[in-house]
């Protein structure tokens, strides 16, 4: 059983692997990070957001100070498809910005049809509130 997870993610239940959505590469295993399973390309955010200001008489010029900010890209090695796009600061390890509970989604999608694209539209997935400390607390 494959999940979608965003718009060139999906994990592998089966395996519990990140795969890429466009290619089917697998990327790492699901419990951890994706992104340090993909290509890194550390963008100049100057490049990014140009400076407004002549950069030769103002110090300060509204484009990003590459000393206090990062832009990082984070591609599929197998197919190049640019994966996620995050702003930190520079040295800072690669945010974990999806560490989902692997053994919900496979209680949650054990009785589901498989979909090869997002569903779009009606009801939202029913949610286990089991798998997210919930139970017997009254809270929906
Ligand atoms: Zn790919």
């Amino acid at each position: 059983m494959k999940v979608i997870v965003t718009e060139y993610l999906r994990i592998d239940l089966d395996t519990e692997q990140w795969e890429c959505r466009r290619c089917g590469h697998v990327l790492g295993p699901a419990r951890q990070n994706y992104k340090v399973h993909t290509r890194v390309y550390a963008r100049d955010p100057r490049e990014i957001h140009k400076p407004l200001l002549d950069a030769t008489r103002y110090e300060y010029t509204y484009a990003p100070d590459p000393a206090w900010c990062a832009i990082l890209e984070f591609y599929c090695p197998a197919c190049a498809a640019l994966i996620e796009t995050e702003y930190t600061v520079p040295g800072h390890p690669p945010i974990n910005d999806l560490e989902l509970d692997i053994d919900c989604l496979k209680r949650q999608w054990a009785e589901r049809e498989e979909l090869s694209a997002p569903a779009g539209g009606g009801l939202p997935p029913q949610v286990d509130h089991a798998c997210h400390g919930h139970a017997g607390s009254g809270r929906p």
